[in-house]
This record gives C-alpha cells, structure tokens and sequence, in this order.
C-alpha cells in the first residue's frame, strides 16, 4: 500500500513537472556562442528560464509543445543604440514643445512592443527625456510587452551641445539647464549629472562627444567635452556600477571619449585608423548605427523633412559610417551590435544584419555581436546571448538559415521572452 501511495505520487509529480514545462522542438538551433548550427534540438523551457537542451525531439505525454521544426531557433537578438521615447518624422521639432510626458509614455507602449515583435528581447536606450526609465520599469513589472531595457535616462551634453534639449529654441524658452537636465560645464557638473542619472534610476551613461546630426546646431561633429570633464563622467559612472556610451562622429572628440574611459563608441563616423588602435588598446566598443546612416541620407533629400541646419550634417554624415564600420570591423575594433532605431521605424533592427554583411562582416559574427558582445557588456553573459541551460528563456525563430540569407532576420516569425510567447506566426 505505501508503495503503491509512493508510485502514485512520483507518477503525479513527475506529470505536474512535465505538463508546467514548455518543449520546443527545433529543426535547427543556433549556437551563438561557437557559432555552429545544431539541428533536431529539443530546448526544455521552465518558468522563465531554459532547463535544458536535449539532442532530439522530445515531448512527454501532455506536455505543452512548440513545433519550430521547419524554422531556425536563435537567442532573442540585442539592440545597443536605440531610442524607444520617439521615431523621427517631420514634426519631431514642434513635438518637442507641445508634447508632455504621458504622451512620450503613450508612444513608447507601442515603440517597445514593435522592437520585442521583431526578435529584439533586449535593448540598450541611448536617451530620452527620462521617460525611458518608467517605460523600463513597466516592462519590468508585466504592465506592457517590450524588450528588457537598460537605459541611460537623459543624455549628458554641454550648453549647445548635441543633447541640450533647449538646442534652436526661442531665447524665451531657453532658461538655463544645467547637470540636473544632463547639461554639464565643468568637472563638478559632469559627476552630479552622472549622479543625478543614477538617482533617477539610468543604467548606463551617454554622453554627446561631439556635434550631432539631428539637433538643430551647426557642427555635427566638433569635440564638445574637456577630457578632464570626460574623465569625471566616466570615473563617477564607475563609482555607480555604470559603463559610459559616447555618441561621436569627429575624431578628436572620439579621442577624448577613448582616452577618458568610454565603454562604446556611437557612429564612429570620421574615426582615423590611429583612433581604431585606440579604441583596441582601451577595450571600447563600436556600435556602427549602419541603418541611421542610411536612414537620415535618404530623409535629408526630402525637401523640409529636417529642419534646415540639419541637411547638410545629414548629407556629410549618412553615407560615411557604412565605410567606417568596415575599416574599423577589418583593423580589428570590438563590434557591438547597435542600431539607432527612432531615427529610423522602430522594428526595423533587423536591417543593420544585412548593412554589416554588406560592409564585409561575415553573417555569424553579425550574429554574435547583437548576442554574445551586447551580452558580454551588460554583464550578462551567463543570462542572455545564448540558448543555454540556466539561461533567460529568451527565444526566437526565423524562416531561413540566416547566416545563407542574412535578411531572414527582418522577418521574425516567433518571439519569447522571459518564457512568455509574444509571437507565433508558425503553420
Ligand atoms: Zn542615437
């Protein structure tokens, strides 16, 4: 009797155990990590982590199943630059003063809910107005879909510089922002603004090195910190457990960020060969922002689209960072896979794929940079970046071998994240 009472048991825990596991069957999976491509795979998913990856197919009896045996299975991909508070059009200018925050809150629901839709199940946010944290926050707590963010809050800039928000304004409207608004002016400005961002909840810090090409100011690439206020950004982020994103297209203002303690390098845009070596020497990562290049090239030819100053910068910048990635991706800089996506449509991630194969980057390492080195620098390589035991359960599934046909990744058909399924356009 007892036997019987205990076999009963075993049979019914065993069958709770199976019946609360997911299993799904793969024809192929990427292993992201050796950069081979495994097939008939079974990855067993429990609660929001992976439990295990079994060779095989394998369904016990019951249990719930996910067919993805005519697709490519891969780690959810990782997006380094984006901006989900807005995307880019001809009225960004004057939405900058009518708009209030729950209205930027109100287009982020479905900026983030688009980027997780298209396979991206992290990203790092570059800068906002601030809202960008409660959104995180909101994804964190369940209360809308989207992709893990890490964010840098508001932009570190100098007066005049790419992320003053008060750049082209009326000079009644201008006031006089300083390190609380993320406007910096000497040492002691660059580490309360850095404080300031770690007590309203930023992840990273970003900093605008130089001139830019969409804020309404002349220079899109002059340097625009003093190296000592760079080095006090970014010794003060350490001080936080923070690394430091600088956005640069000049050179110089390249050099300063490197030399101060950057952990990556936005565009890149006029990066010299000596400035390559550099960015080896200190461990600093490019993130080539491809798609934003092209992105404000065709724009800027769209009479009135930009506001007037913008065009030229525009014109100068777009079509130049394509070539400067493939420089620096030959001479042997770090790659971290990055976008700036809301310069362009979110969801459109995927393309950047296609525009570093075409720069000379072979499929897989593409791959790897928006899984294992985005992972690796946000320090969670034993979490995300990898279908793994132990791992998030952050899967995703396309039509074809992507590293035979690259573009597949524009079009995900399946995305979980976390162990939830957000899409599943399987037949
Ligand atoms: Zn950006």
């Amino acid at each position: 009797m007892k036997k019987l009472l205990f076999l009963y048991l075993t049979v019914f825990f065993l069958q709770n155990t199976i019946a609360q596991n997911t299993y799904i069957m793969c024809g192929k999976l990427l292993d992201t990590k050796s950069g081979k491509m495994l097939t008939k795979q079974t990855i067993v998913v429990k609660e929001n982590k992976i439990l295990s990856v079994l060779d095989g197919y394998l369904l016990p009896k019951g249990a719930k199943s996910i067919d993805l045996r005519d697709k490519v299975v891969m780690p959810g991909l990782i997006d380094f630059h984006v901006h989900i508070e807005k995307e880019f059009d001809r009225n960004t200018r004057l939405n900058n003063y009518i708009m209030n925050e729950a209205d930027i809150a109100f287009n982020s629901v479905g900026f983030v809910k688009t980027t997780l839709l298209n396979g991206f199940t992290t990203v790092r946010d570059l800068g906002g107005t601030g809202v960008n944290i409660s959104v995180r926050n909101a994804i964190d707590a369940g209360k809308i879909p989207g992709p893990r963010v890490f964010t840098a809050g508001k932009s570190l800039a100098t007066t005049g510089g790419h992320a003053d928000p008060t750049n082209g304004s009326s000079r009644n409207l201008i006031g006089d922002p300083g390190p609380k608004e993320g406007v910096v002016n000497s040492v002691e400005d660059a580490k309360k603004a850095v404080r300031q961002r770690y007590k309203n909840g930023a992840d990273w810090i970003k900093i605008t090195a130089t001139g830019g090409v969409l804020s309404v100011a002349k220079s899109g690439d002059n340097p625009q910190f003093t190296i000592e206020e760079v080095k006090a950004i970014c010794q003060t982020a350490t001080d936080y457990g923070m690394y430091v994103a600088a956005h640069a297209h000049g050179d110089e203002g390249m050099q300063r960020a490197i030399i101060g303690g950057v952990k990556t390098i936005e565009h890149g845009t006029y990066m010299s060969n000596e400035t390559m070596e550099l960015m080896i020497k200190h461990d600093a990562y490019l993130v080539p922002t491809i798609t934003a290049g092209k992105e404000v090239e065709e724009k800027a030819k769209i009479s009135g689209f930009y506001p007037e100053i913008v065009v030229p910068k525009a014109l100068a910048v777009g079509p130049q960072i394509q070539g400067t990635f493939a420089k620096a991706y030959k001479k042997g800089v770090g790659i971290a896979f990055g976008t700036d996506a809301g310069v362009f449509k979110h969801g459109n991630n995927g393309k950047e794929f296609g525009f570093m194969v075409e720069a000379g980057m072979p499929a897989i390492e593409t791959i790897q940079s928006a899984t294992i080195t985005n992972a690796r620098l946000l320090k969670m390589s034993n979490e995300i970046g990898q279908i793994k035991k132990g791992f998030f359960a952050d899967i995703i599934a396309v039509d074809e071998d992507p590293i035979k046909n690259i573009a597949t990744l524009e079009n995900v058909v399946f995305v979980m994240k976390n162990g939830v399924i957000y899409k599943q356009e399987i037949d």
